[in-house]
Protein backbone atom coordinates (compact mmCIF):
# COMPACT_ATOMS: atom_id res chain seq x y z
CA UNK A 1 0.00 0.00 0.00
CA UNK A 2 1.31 3.04 -1.05
CA UNK A 3 0.39 4.57 2.29
CA UNK A 4 1.41 2.40 4.53
CA UNK A 5 3.63 3.52 7.29
CA UNK A 6 5.57 -0.13 6.86
CA UNK A 7 6.00 0.13 3.04
CA UNK A 8 7.28 2.04 0.40
CA UNK A 9 5.60 5.80 0.85
CA UNK A 10 4.43 7.51 -2.10
CA UNK A 11 7.19 9.98 -4.27
CA UNK A 12 6.22 13.42 -3.10
CA UNK A 13 5.59 15.61 -5.81
CA UNK A 14 4.82 18.30 -3.56
CA UNK A 15 6.68 21.89 -2.28
CA UNK A 16 8.26 20.43 0.91
CA UNK A 17 8.87 17.83 2.98
CA UNK A 18 10.21 16.31 -0.24
CA UNK A 19 11.39 12.79 -1.17
CA UNK A 20 15.03 12.66 0.09
CA UNK A 21 17.99 10.22 -0.20
CA UNK A 22 18.59 7.19 1.38
CA UNK A 23 22.59 8.50 2.59
CA UNK A 24 20.22 11.68 4.03
CA UNK A 25 17.76 9.67 5.91
CA UNK A 26 20.38 7.32 7.20
CA UNK A 27 22.49 10.63 8.85
CA UNK A 28 19.82 10.88 11.02
CA UNK A 29 20.06 7.87 12.92
CA UNK A 30 22.73 7.70 15.07
CA UNK A 31 22.21 10.71 18.77
CA UNK A 32 24.80 13.10 19.16
CA UNK A 33 25.28 15.14 22.10
CA UNK A 34 24.58 18.94 21.37
CA UNK A 35 27.28 20.15 23.57
CA UNK A 36 29.67 17.72 22.37
CA UNK A 37 32.85 19.01 20.24
CA UNK A 38 31.71 16.52 17.33
CA UNK A 39 28.26 18.20 17.27
CA UNK A 40 29.77 21.81 17.62
CA UNK A 41 32.13 21.19 14.65
CA UNK A 42 29.25 19.90 12.66
CA UNK A 43 27.35 22.85 13.16
CA UNK A 44 29.85 25.43 12.23
CA UNK A 45 30.69 23.85 8.87
CA UNK A 46 26.51 23.15 8.22
CA UNK A 47 26.69 27.25 8.61
CA UNK A 48 30.16 28.03 6.49
CA UNK A 49 28.58 25.23 3.63
CA UNK A 50 25.13 27.51 3.66
CA UNK A 51 26.70 31.11 3.68
CA UNK A 52 28.85 29.79 0.71
CA UNK A 53 25.91 28.83 -1.44
CA UNK A 54 24.53 32.38 -1.15
CA UNK A 55 28.36 33.32 -2.18
CA UNK A 56 29.47 36.00 0.06
CA UNK A 57 32.68 35.55 2.21
CA UNK A 58 31.01 38.25 5.02
CA UNK A 59 27.90 36.16 4.91
CA UNK A 60 26.63 34.11 8.38
CA UNK A 61 23.94 31.40 8.45
CA UNK A 62 21.74 31.73 11.37
CA UNK A 63 20.05 28.64 11.65
CA UNK A 64 16.82 28.18 13.94
CA UNK A 65 14.38 25.03 14.87
CA UNK A 66 11.22 24.93 13.17
CA UNK A 67 9.84 24.92 9.39
CA UNK A 68 10.81 27.88 7.34
CA UNK A 69 7.89 30.12 8.77
CA UNK A 70 9.66 30.11 11.65
CA UNK A 71 13.04 31.63 9.95
CA UNK A 72 10.80 34.14 8.00
CA UNK A 73 9.57 35.68 10.95
CA UNK A 74 12.72 35.70 12.63
CA UNK A 75 14.30 37.68 10.34
CA UNK A 76 10.73 40.32 10.35
CA UNK A 77 11.19 40.54 13.34
CA UNK A 78 14.60 41.05 14.15
CA UNK A 79 15.80 42.52 10.39
CA UNK A 80 13.03 45.68 10.90
CA UNK A 81 12.90 47.79 13.76
CA UNK A 82 10.52 48.75 15.82
CA UNK A 83 10.73 51.94 14.45
CA UNK A 84 10.83 50.67 10.35
CA UNK A 85 8.29 50.22 8.11
CA UNK A 86 8.22 47.15 5.29
CA UNK A 87 6.77 47.40 1.68
CA UNK A 88 5.85 43.61 0.74
CA UNK A 89 5.67 42.77 -2.84
CA UNK A 90 2.69 40.03 -2.74
CA UNK A 91 1.23 37.57 -5.37
CA UNK A 92 0.36 34.95 -3.62
CA UNK A 93 0.22 33.24 -0.03
CA UNK A 94 3.53 33.08 1.24
CA UNK A 95 4.06 37.06 0.53
CA UNK A 96 0.61 37.54 2.30
CA UNK A 97 1.95 35.54 5.14
CA UNK A 98 5.03 38.27 5.65
CA UNK A 99 1.84 40.74 6.01
CA UNK A 100 0.61 38.75 8.44
CA UNK A 101 3.63 38.28 10.21
CA UNK A 102 4.25 41.89 10.29
CA UNK A 103 0.70 42.57 11.69
CA UNK A 104 1.07 40.10 14.66
CA UNK A 105 4.52 40.86 15.73
CA UNK A 106 3.69 44.35 15.21
CA UNK A 107 5.48 45.81 12.36
CA UNK A 108 5.10 48.71 10.06
CA UNK A 109 3.98 47.19 6.64
CA UNK A 110 2.52 48.44 3.02
CA UNK A 111 1.69 46.16 0.68
CA UNK A 112 1.57 45.57 -3.57
CA UNK A 113 -0.10 43.32 -4.44
CA UNK A 114 -0.67 41.96 -7.94
CA UNK A 115 -2.64 38.89 -9.45
CA UNK A 116 -1.30 35.01 -8.84
CA UNK A 117 -0.27 34.39 -12.30
CA UNK A 118 1.64 38.03 -12.66
CA UNK A 119 5.35 38.87 -11.45
CA UNK A 120 5.50 42.01 -9.05
CA UNK A 121 6.70 44.69 -11.64
CA UNK A 122 9.80 46.68 -10.50
CA UNK A 123 8.31 50.60 -12.20
CA UNK A 124 5.45 50.20 -9.26
CA UNK A 125 7.94 49.41 -7.00
CA UNK A 126 10.26 52.04 -8.07
CA UNK A 127 7.56 54.86 -7.49
CA UNK A 128 6.03 53.09 -4.37
CA UNK A 129 9.45 53.64 -2.78
CA UNK A 130 9.59 57.03 -4.32
CA UNK A 131 6.47 58.24 -2.84
CA UNK A 132 7.10 56.88 0.65
CA UNK A 133 10.26 57.69 2.13
CA UNK A 134 9.68 55.65 5.71
CA UNK A 135 9.99 52.70 4.27
CA UNK A 136 13.01 51.15 5.05
CA UNK A 137 12.59 47.35 4.05
CA UNK A 138 11.06 45.72 1.06
CA UNK A 139 10.65 42.12 1.22
CA UNK A 140 9.81 39.68 -1.46
CA UNK A 141 9.59 36.22 -2.20
CA UNK A 142 11.78 34.72 -5.09
CA UNK A 143 9.89 31.84 -5.97
CA UNK A 144 5.93 32.25 -4.69
CA UNK A 145 5.02 28.55 -4.20
CA UNK A 146 1.85 29.17 -4.70
CA UNK A 147 1.44 29.05 -8.33
CA UNK A 148 5.09 28.39 -8.78
CA UNK A 149 5.88 31.81 -10.26
CA UNK A 150 9.82 33.24 -10.24
CA UNK A 151 9.84 36.46 -8.89
CA UNK A 152 12.04 39.07 -10.85
CA UNK A 153 14.62 39.66 -7.56
CA UNK A 154 17.25 41.15 -9.46
CA UNK A 155 15.31 44.11 -10.90
CA UNK A 156 13.70 44.41 -7.62
CA UNK A 157 16.73 44.58 -6.03
CA UNK A 158 18.73 46.61 -8.16
CA UNK A 159 15.27 49.54 -7.30
CA UNK A 160 15.51 48.48 -3.64
CA UNK A 161 19.12 49.36 -3.65
CA UNK A 162 18.69 52.54 -5.61
CA UNK A 163 16.75 53.93 -3.47
CA UNK A 164 18.89 52.98 -0.43
CA UNK A 165 16.65 50.74 0.77
CA UNK A 166 17.36 47.02 2.13
CA UNK A 167 16.02 43.86 0.81
CA UNK A 168 14.92 40.89 2.92
CA UNK A 169 14.25 37.71 0.98
CA UNK A 170 12.02 34.50 1.32
CA UNK A 171 13.56 32.49 -0.86
CA UNK A 172 12.39 29.31 0.85
CA UNK A 173 11.32 27.37 -2.04
CA UNK A 174 14.29 28.02 -4.10
CA UNK A 175 17.70 28.53 -2.21
CA UNK A 176 19.78 25.55 -3.47
CA UNK A 177 18.77 25.29 -6.73
CA UNK A 178 18.08 28.51 -8.11
CA UNK A 179 21.35 30.43 -7.92
CA UNK A 180 20.92 33.77 -4.92
CA UNK A 181 24.69 35.53 -5.07
CA UNK A 182 24.74 38.09 -2.67
CA UNK A 183 27.91 39.89 -4.84
CA UNK A 184 24.31 39.50 -7.69
CA UNK A 185 21.14 40.63 -5.73
CA UNK A 186 21.86 42.79 -2.66
CA UNK A 187 20.10 41.42 0.19
CA UNK A 188 20.12 42.00 3.79
CA UNK A 189 18.49 38.88 4.70
CA UNK A 190 17.49 35.56 2.74
CA UNK A 191 15.31 33.11 4.86
CA UNK A 192 15.25 29.20 3.67
CA UNK A 193 14.91 25.66 4.84
CA UNK A 194 16.69 22.30 5.09
CA UNK A 195 13.57 20.44 3.81
CA UNK A 196 13.29 22.26 0.10
CA UNK A 197 15.50 21.89 -2.61
CA UNK A 198 18.28 21.34 -0.25
CA UNK A 199 16.50 18.06 0.28
CA UNK A 200 17.42 17.79 3.87
CA UNK A 201 14.42 16.72 6.54
CA UNK A 202 12.22 18.92 7.80
CA UNK A 203 12.97 20.76 11.22
CA UNK A 204 15.76 23.34 10.23
CA UNK A 205 15.38 26.66 8.76
CA UNK A 206 18.24 29.59 8.32
CA UNK A 207 18.52 33.23 7.60
CA UNK A 208 21.67 34.33 5.60
CA UNK A 209 22.83 37.62 6.41
CA UNK A 210 25.79 39.79 5.95
CA UNK A 211 28.08 39.86 9.08
CA UNK A 212 27.47 43.96 9.66
CA UNK A 213 23.34 43.25 9.30
CA UNK A 214 23.36 41.26 11.77
CA UNK A 215 25.56 42.99 14.27
CA UNK A 216 23.11 46.18 13.74
CA UNK A 217 20.08 43.85 14.75
CA UNK A 218 21.27 43.22 18.70
CA UNK A 219 17.89 44.03 21.10
CA UNK A 220 15.55 44.83 17.95
CA UNK A 221 13.83 41.41 17.99
CA UNK A 222 10.22 41.28 19.55
CA UNK A 223 10.82 37.57 20.85
CA UNK A 224 13.10 35.66 22.59
CA UNK A 225 13.46 32.39 20.34
CA UNK A 226 13.00 34.34 17.07
CA UNK A 227 16.08 36.57 17.95
CA UNK A 228 18.28 36.24 15.42
CA UNK A 229 20.82 38.38 16.75
CA UNK A 230 21.15 36.55 19.99
CA UNK A 231 20.91 33.13 18.47
CA UNK A 232 23.91 34.16 16.09
CA UNK A 233 25.84 35.52 18.75
CA UNK A 234 25.55 32.23 20.57
CA UNK A 235 26.67 29.83 17.81
CA UNK A 236 29.68 32.98 18.09
CA UNK A 237 30.52 32.38 21.89
CA UNK A 238 30.57 28.51 22.02
CA UNK A 239 29.39 27.39 19.00
CA UNK A 240 26.08 25.80 20.74
CA UNK A 241 22.45 26.25 19.50
CA UNK A 242 20.96 28.44 22.32
CA UNK A 243 18.12 26.15 22.91
CA UNK A 244 17.82 22.49 22.05
CA UNK A 245 18.78 21.89 18.21
CA UNK A 246 17.39 18.85 15.87
CA UNK A 247 20.41 17.37 16.23
CA UNK A 248 19.81 14.02 13.96
CA UNK A 249 18.38 16.75 11.17
CA UNK A 250 21.27 18.88 11.23
CA UNK A 251 23.59 16.13 10.85
CA UNK A 252 20.97 15.29 7.81
CA UNK A 253 21.49 18.38 6.54
CA UNK A 254 25.50 17.92 6.43
CA UNK A 255 24.69 15.34 4.20
CA UNK A 256 22.35 16.50 1.88
CA UNK A 257 24.75 19.03 1.49
CA UNK A 258 27.39 16.49 0.29
CA UNK A 259 25.02 15.07 -2.07
CA UNK A 260 23.97 18.77 -3.90
CA UNK A 261 27.93 18.94 -4.20
CA UNK A 262 28.01 15.84 -5.95
CA UNK A 263 25.18 16.68 -7.95
CA UNK A 264 27.50 19.98 -9.30
CA UNK A 265 26.15 22.32 -6.94
CA UNK A 266 22.90 24.40 -7.71
CA UNK A 267 23.85 25.02 -11.68
CA UNK A 268 23.17 21.20 -11.59
CA UNK A 269 20.29 20.85 -9.69
CA UNK A 270 18.64 23.75 -11.32
CA UNK A 271 19.52 21.61 -15.05
CA UNK A 272 17.72 18.45 -13.41
CA UNK A 273 14.97 20.38 -11.79
CA UNK A 274 14.34 21.63 -15.03
CA UNK A 275 14.38 18.84 -16.98
CA UNK A 276 11.51 17.51 -14.40
CA UNK A 277 9.59 20.50 -15.14
CA UNK A 278 9.50 20.38 -18.60
CA UNK A 279 8.71 16.44 -18.98
CA UNK A 280 5.85 17.05 -16.60
CA UNK A 281 4.85 19.58 -18.87
CA UNK A 282 4.75 18.57 -22.08
CA UNK A 283 3.24 15.27 -20.50
CA UNK A 284 0.04 17.20 -19.38
CA UNK A 285 -0.51 19.12 -21.92
CA UNK A 286 -0.49 16.42 -23.99
CA UNK A 287 -2.92 15.00 -21.70
CA UNK A 288 -4.73 18.04 -22.27
CA UNK A 289 -3.92 20.05 -19.26
CA UNK A 290 -3.29 23.50 -19.13
CA UNK A 291 -0.14 24.93 -17.01
CA UNK A 292 -1.56 28.08 -15.34
CA UNK A 293 1.90 30.06 -16.10
CA UNK A 294 3.21 30.63 -19.10
CA UNK A 295 6.28 28.73 -19.80
CA UNK A 296 8.40 32.29 -19.23
CA UNK A 297 7.17 32.48 -15.27
CA UNK A 298 7.43 29.24 -14.37
CA UNK A 299 10.48 28.16 -12.10
CA UNK A 300 11.30 24.86 -12.10
CA UNK A 301 10.24 24.15 -8.69
CA UNK A 302 6.09 23.63 -8.71
CA UNK A 303 3.68 23.61 -11.35
CA UNK A 304 -0.04 24.43 -11.08
CA UNK A 305 -2.77 23.32 -13.88
CA UNK A 306 -6.00 23.64 -13.97
CA UNK A 307 -8.30 20.54 -14.01
CA UNK A 308 -9.57 18.92 -17.56
CA UNK A 309 -12.23 21.32 -19.69
CA UNK A 310 -15.45 19.66 -19.60
CA UNK A 311 -14.23 17.05 -16.31
CA UNK A 312 -15.85 16.78 -12.96
CA UNK A 313 -12.82 17.21 -11.37
CA UNK A 314 -12.80 16.43 -7.95
CA UNK A 315 -9.20 17.20 -6.24
CA UNK A 316 -9.61 14.26 -3.25
CA UNK A 317 -10.13 11.69 -5.45
CA UNK A 318 -7.74 12.19 -8.51
CA UNK A 319 -5.67 12.97 -4.95
CA UNK A 320 -6.31 9.05 -3.60
CA UNK A 321 -6.01 7.88 -7.01
CA UNK A 322 -2.42 9.17 -7.66
CA UNK A 323 -1.47 7.73 -4.32
CA UNK A 324 -2.74 3.88 -5.07
CA UNK A 325 -0.19 4.65 -7.90
CA UNK A 326 2.71 5.64 -5.92
CA UNK A 327 2.26 9.55 -6.34
CA UNK A 328 1.61 12.56 -3.12
CA UNK A 329 0.57 15.56 -5.04
CA UNK A 330 -1.11 18.91 -3.34
CA UNK A 331 -4.15 20.60 -4.39
CA UNK A 332 -4.26 24.23 -5.62
CA UNK A 333 -3.72 27.21 -3.34
CA UNK A 334 -4.77 29.88 -5.78
CA UNK A 335 -7.90 32.24 -4.39
CA UNK A 336 -9.27 32.61 -7.74
CA UNK A 337 -9.45 29.21 -9.68
CA UNK A 338 -9.63 25.51 -9.04
CA UNK A 339 -6.37 23.86 -9.82
CA UNK A 340 -3.70 21.73 -8.85
CA UNK A 341 -0.05 21.10 -8.08
CA UNK A 342 3.12 18.94 -8.58
CA UNK A 343 6.11 19.32 -7.33
CA UNK A 344 9.43 18.97 -9.75
CA UNK A 345 11.91 19.57 -6.74
CA UNK A 346 13.33 16.68 -4.36
CA UNK A 347 15.14 12.91 -5.46
CA UNK A 348 12.95 12.72 -8.57
CA UNK A 349 13.91 12.76 -12.25
CA UNK A 350 12.65 12.89 -15.36
CA UNK A 351 11.81 9.82 -15.52
CA UNK A 352 10.02 9.48 -12.47
CA UNK A 353 7.49 12.71 -13.96
CA UNK A 354 7.21 10.06 -16.69
CA UNK A 355 5.44 7.64 -14.80
CA UNK A 356 3.59 10.19 -13.19
CA UNK A 357 2.26 11.39 -16.75
CA UNK A 358 1.16 7.86 -17.80
CA UNK A 359 -0.53 7.38 -13.87
CA UNK A 360 -2.35 10.65 -14.65
CA UNK A 361 -3.48 9.22 -18.40
CA UNK A 362 -4.38 6.18 -16.44
CA UNK A 363 -7.05 8.05 -14.31
CA UNK A 364 -8.76 10.09 -16.63
C1 LIG B 1 7.48 26.35 2.17
C2 LIG B 1 7.53 27.82 2.15
C3 LIG B 1 7.59 28.57 3.34
C4 LIG B 1 7.62 27.97 4.71
O1 LIG B 1 6.67 27.05 4.96
P1 LIG B 1 6.77 26.08 6.23
O2 LIG B 1 5.55 25.25 6.09
O3 LIG B 1 6.80 26.92 7.44
O4 LIG B 1 8.05 25.30 6.08
C5 LIG B 1 7.70 29.94 3.24
N1 LIG B 1 7.74 30.54 2.04
C6 LIG B 1 7.70 29.84 0.88
C7 LIG B 1 7.78 30.60 -0.41
C8 LIG B 1 7.57 28.47 0.89
O5 LIG B 1 7.54 27.78 -0.27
Amino acid sequence: MANDPAGTPPLLLTPGPLTTAAATRAAATRDWGSRETDFIELTARLRRRLADLAGGDDLVAVPIQGSGTFAVEAMLGSMVPAEGRVLILINGAYGKRMAEICRRIGRAYRKIECAEDQAPDAKSLDRALHADPSITHVAVVHVETTSGILNPLEDIAAVTARHGRRLLIDAMSAFGALALDVNRVKFDAVAASSNKCLEGLPGISFVIAPKDVLSDAAGRAPSLAFDLHDQWRGFEANGQWRFTPPTQIVAALDVALDLLDAEGGIVARHRRYQANLDTLRAGMTGLGFRPYLPEALSAPIIATFHPLPNNSFEFNAFHRGLLDRGFAIYPGKLTAVPSFRVGCIGQVFPADMQRFVDAVSALI
